[in-house]
């Protein structure tokens, strides 16, 4: 059976455990660390639009962009947000 891909969507259907991953990365970073809530959405949402993203990793630093978006002092490479 193919595999449902979304481009806009940040991971595909089988990706389960690596979202769970991310997320609890996301979740051991302390406040100083990450970035704000409503800061986190705006660089996802830039993200989700980007020619760039394929399965939730930027393709220009091999990041998951859930994780660089969570951390408050990272930047998008292309210098999107
Ligand atoms: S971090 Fe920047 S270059 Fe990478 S996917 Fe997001 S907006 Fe695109």
């Amino acid at each position: 059976m193919a595999q449902t891909r979304c481009r806009k969507c940040l991971f595909n259907q089988d990706s389960g455990e690596l979202y769970q991953s991310i997320q609890e990365l996301i979740a051991s970073l302390s406040p100083e660390e990450k970035a704000g809530e409503e800061e986190y959405r705006r660089r996802l949402d830039v993200c989700r639009e980007c020619e760039k993203l394929q399965n939730g990793m930027c393709l220009s630093c091999g990041c998951f962009v859930q994780v660089r978006a969570a951390k408050r002092k990272e930047r998008c490479p292309w210098e999107k947000w």
